[in-house]
């Protein structure tokens, strides 16, 4: 028996100015794409453990995941998918582990084009599908997959046990002849990516129901909470259900989805985020600082690169110092001219650098100046550190050279390539201890909370106009099909 076995992973933010090449995905092909999955947490490596537990030869065309960003330019959209759809031609079964939210420059519908040729080039073959809880589902990606499971927290920890789930499907249409197909209930709803934590509120509750459906029977339920800065007819909310083809599982299965996406759309308000204003945000952090022996964690959510944002904002940074704030360590900040110029000036050099706000917002019509700083260069370091938390720990990062620079009242690590604050490292890499601070000014949603949160004194989320910002006003949706829950009412749904 052979196995297709492939992983292209990538979550579009239609509004980034961050350009996506074949480059960005850093591809495994063939040998090297098996090697980088086997034995890690991937839903790959879940199939590849599935595939060889029952002696079957794994096909792994491609391994290829980049982080948030704009558009996939067309070639590498093709490079990656033509190779998975010439792998498809004579295999016993496919197993693809994707994300479900991918735009191409040449599609809207990254996921549902590759499954839809998947499928016409391997025509009756079993096909699974492991998708990330953000996925954007559309009816494509329903009508070409048998079987399709979702991650069921975020942060996401279960993306191994997603791929076995969808593995031991696919293995009982292979061993047994069941015959499975995809269902769903899509609602119009937009979900914030801070309001889709499974650790608790209406989102963790609705888990919870899926969970209990499957308890009940019903093969694999999802939630996709969606991913909604992309401008498609719809990012949205989504339930999906994979169900057995016998009248029991599909009357079954349409009960368990209908009282899901009801109970959903009940609690509708529960996925929705309102910012506070910024004056409001720094006045809470003033008061929870007061005798507070660690940071304040400031949380920059409208520019993060594990979003698509471009990591290089000052807006926050700018009016928390216009309300007074100081004593503050932040960064990484991505400005590589700045990180150039810092590095000739030396380490103890006096310098006057243009700082930030240097990648236009083009789909969102913004463009920031750059803002005029003095200060002092305390250290410079390669950038590069091994992750310490526990988050990808012993994983290496680079985040391209570092400079640590000091503003008097603000300390800032400014680097030469967007970074997540996942980890200490992004500050001790330049000899920074971001606890000695006031404030800690992070770009980043959920990704530094289980490092970051247990050494604060609390935490306050921050908005401004950034292409992750949570004002969707800011989005010129082109695309989006109307109505949609919160951005108008909805009369007539369910
Ligand atoms: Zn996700």
């Amino acid at each position: 028996m052979k196995f297709l076995i492939a992983r292209l992973n990538h979550e579009t933010n239609t509004f980034s100015p961050v350009t996506t090449p074949l480059q960005a995905f850093s591809p495994d092909y063939d040998a090297a794409a098996f090697l980088a999955n086997k034995d890690m947490r991937t839903a790959m490596a879940a199939f590849i453990d599935a595939a060889q537990r029952v002696g079957a030869q794994c096909v792994t065309p491609v391994s290829a995941t980049a982080n948030p960003s704009g558009p996939v330019l067309a070639d590498a959209y093709d490079a990656l998918t033509d190779r998975i759809v010439a792998a498809a031609v004579g295999c016993d079964a496919i197993l693809l582990d994707l994300h479900g939210a991918m735009v191409a420059q040449n599609t809207p519908d990254g996921e549902g084009d590759l499954l839809a040729r998947v499928r016409a080039a391997a025509p009756g073959v079993p096909l699974g599908v492991a998708l990330d809880l953000h996925g954007n589902i559309t009816q494509k990606m329903i009508d070409n997959a048998d079987v399709m499971v979702g991650f069921k927290t975020y942060p996401h920890v279960d993306m191994y046990e997603t791929g076995e789930h969808a593995a031991r499907l696919v293995l009982q249409m292979l061993q047994h002849g069941r015959r499975y197909a995809v269902r769903w209930r899509p609602l119009p709803l937009l979900s914030h990516t801070l309001r889709s934590t499974t650790l608790g509120g209406a989102m963790a509750a609705a888990v919870a129901s899926a969970r209990q459906a499957e308890d009940d029977g019903v093969p694999a339920m999802t939630i996709f909470a969606g991913f909604s800065l992309a401008d498609i007819a719809a990012p949205c909310v989504s339930v999906v259900a994979t169900v057995e083809r016998t009248p029991g599982s599909e009357a079954l299965c349409a009960a368990a989805l209908d009282r899901v996406a009801g109970r959903i759309w009940s609690e509708r308000e529960g996925y929705v985020y309102a910012s506070e204003p910024l004056s409001e945000a720094f006045a809470r952090a003033q008061g929870m600082a007061q005798g507070a022996e660690k940071p304040v964690l400031l949380l920059d959510h409208s520019d993060n690169c594990m979003s698509g944002g471009t990591c290089d904002t000052m807006d926050v940074l700018q009016a928390a110092w216009q309300h007074g704030l100081t004593d503050i360590a932040t960064g990484p900040l991505s400005d590589p001219d700045a990180v150039v110029q810092l590095i000739a000036a030396g380490v103890g050099a006096q310098v006057s650098v243009r700082l930030g706000n240097k990648v236009p917002l083009t789909r969102l019509g913004i463009t920031k100046e750059p803002v005029l700083v003095q200060g002092t260069v305390r250290a410079i370091s390669d950038g590069s550190y091994t992750v310490s938390g526990p988050i990808y720990m012993g994983q290496r990062c680079s985040m391209g050279r570092a400079v640590w620079l000091d503003l008097g009242g603000t300390q800032i690590v400014v680097v030469e390539q967007p970074h997540e604050p996942w980890d200490l490292g992004v500050f001790s890499c330049v000899g920074l201890d971001p606890t000695a601070y006031r404030y800690l000014l992070l770009k980043s949603r959920m990704y530094c909370r289980p490092v970051f949160v247990p050494l604060s004194a609390g935490l306050v989320e921050c908005d401004s106009p950034g292409v992750t910002s949570s004002d969707y006003r800011l989005f010129p949706f082109e695309n989006l099909r109307q109505p949609v829950y919160p951005l108008g009412d909805v009369p007539t749904f369910p």
